[in-house]
C-alpha cells in the first residue's frame, strides 16, 4: 500500500489546461474521489499518476519516491476503466491470470492469485466461463479482479459502475466499498455522478476546469461548500442562492422549510411563491421565488402548500451559507 501526492501538478495541451497545478495528498488506504464535470481534467489527473502522460509541470509521489520518469509498469498502479475490454474466447480465470502469465509466474502461483482475487469479488464459481455467458455487473467484477491481482499498490478508478443499470448499480457500489476496506488499497475513483462520490468516498476531491476546488469528507463537501460551483454542483436540486447586494445568501432545498415548522428563534423568513410542486414518491419539491430569485424547496412531509400561492418559508440561520458574488468563494459570518 501507498501514499500518492501531487505537487502543482500540470498537464496542458496546447492551450488547454487540462490538469492546472493540482496539490494532493491521498493517504495510506485511502479511498479517494475525484468529483467534477466533464472536461474538468479527472481523466488526465488519473492517466499522469499512472504514468499515460507526461507532466507539463509538476510532482508525482508515491510514498517519499518522485515517479515523473518511473514507467507505468513499475509504478504498481492497476487502472479499471469504464471501457474494460475483456477478452471474448478466454475463460474467467484466464482473463485475471493474463498479467501474471504476460510476467511468466509458476502455475500454482498464477492459481492461488487468481482464486485470491475472485474470491474477494465473489466470482470464484465463474472461473471456467466466458465472458459472454456472465452478467454486465459479474464482467466488471472480472475486470477489477485482474486489475487486483498483481496486488498493486494503488488502485484507479475511471468511472468504472457507468455501464451498469441503475439497480446492479447500488450493489456494485456496496461491494466496491466491502473488498476497498478488506484489502485496504490507496484507491482514487474518478466520477461525475455525485451519488456515487457521496457513497464511496472517505474524502471527494471537487475538481473543474483544471482545478481542485474543494477536498473534503462528502459531509464537509456537502455541509459547507467552499465556492458556488462546489454549492451548485453537489446536491440534487442543487442549493438556492439569493442575491443579497454584493453577496449570495445560500442554503439547501431540504433546510427551506414552511415557517411554521421552523420553531428556532434563529432563522430567516422569505413570502415564497410557490409555483409548482412535483410529487417524488417519498418527498415533494415545490419550486417558486423568492423576490426574482428561483428557489426549491425539498419537501419529505406531506405539508399543505399549494400552486399559485404565496407562503412564508424560512431557513434557520445556521443552514445559511453566505458567497462572495463577484469572486464566488464563500464568506464566514
Ligand atoms: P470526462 O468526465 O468527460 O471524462 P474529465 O474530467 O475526465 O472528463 P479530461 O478527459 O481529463 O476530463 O479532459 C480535460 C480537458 O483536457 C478537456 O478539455 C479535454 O478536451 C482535454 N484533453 C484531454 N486529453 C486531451 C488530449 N490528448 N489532447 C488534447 N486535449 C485533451
Amino acid at each position: 500500500m501507498a501514499r500518492v501526492r501531487f505537487n502543482d501538478l500540470k498537464k496542458h495541451f496546447g492551450p488547454v489546461k487540462a490538469v492546472d497545478g493540482v496539490d494532493l495528498e491521498i493517504a495510506d488506504g485511502e479511498f479517494l474521489v475525484l468529483l467534477g464535470p466533464s472536461g474538468s481534467g479527472k481523466t488526465t489527473l488519473m492517466r499522469l499518476c499512472a504514468g499515460l502522460e507526461e507532466p507539463t509541470a509538476g510532482s508525482i509521489f508515491i510514498d517519499d519516491q518522485v515517479v515523473n520518469d518511473v514507467a507505468p509498469r513499475k509504478r504498481g498502479i492497476a487502472m479499471v476503466f469504464q471501457s474494460y475490454a475483456l477478452y471474448p474466447h478466454m475463460t474467467v480465470f484466464k482473463n485475471i491470470a493474463f498479467p501474471l502469465s504476460v510476467e511468466g509466474l509458476p502455475r500454482q502461483e498464477i492459481r492461488d492469485k487468481v482464486e485470491w482475487a475472485a474470491g474477494l469479488l465473489g466470482i470464484a464459481h465463474l472461473l471456467e466461463r466466458k465472458p459472454a455467458l456472465i452478467s454486465g455487473g459479474e464482467r466488471q467484477r472480472v475486470a477489477i479482479a485482474r486489475a487486483l491481482v498483481r496486488r498493486p499498490r494503488v488502485l484507479l478508478m475511471d468511472e468504472p459502475l457507468s455501464n451498469l443499470d441503475a439497480k446492479v448499480r447500488h450493489t456494485a457500489r456496496d461491494e466496491l466499498k466491502k473488498f476497498q476496506r478488506e484489502i485496504g488499497v490507496t484507491t482514487i475513483y474518478v466520477t461525475h455522478d455525485q451519488v456515487e462520490a457521496m457513497g464511496l468516498g472517505d474524502r471527494i476531491a471537487v475538481m473543474n476546469e483544471g482545478k481542485i476546488r474543494q477536498i473534503g469528507s462528502p459531509d464537509e463537501i456537502y455541509q459547507e461548500p467552499a465556492d458556488t460551483f462546489v454549492a451548485g454542483f453537489v446536491g440534487l436540486p442543487p442549493m438556492n442562492f439569493l442575491e443579497e447586494g454584493g453577496a449570495l445568501t445560500a442554503f439547501r432545498p431540504e433546510t427551506f422549510l414552511p415557517a411554521d415548522l421552523i420553531t428556532d428563534q434563529e432563522r430567516r423568513i422569505f413570502n415564497f411563491r410557490v409555483e409548482r410542486i412535483e410529487h417524488l414518491g417519498s418527498y415533494l419539491l415545490v419550486y417558486g421565488k423568492v423576490g426574482d430569485n428561483l428557489m426549491i424547496a425539498n419537501l419529505s412531509l406531506r405539508h399543505p402548500v399549494e400552486e399559485g400561492t404565496e407562503v412564508p418559508f424560512a431557513v434557520r440561520l445556521a443552514d445559511i451559507r453566505y458567497y462572495d458574488r463577484a469572486s464566488g468563494r464563500r464568506i464566514v459570518k
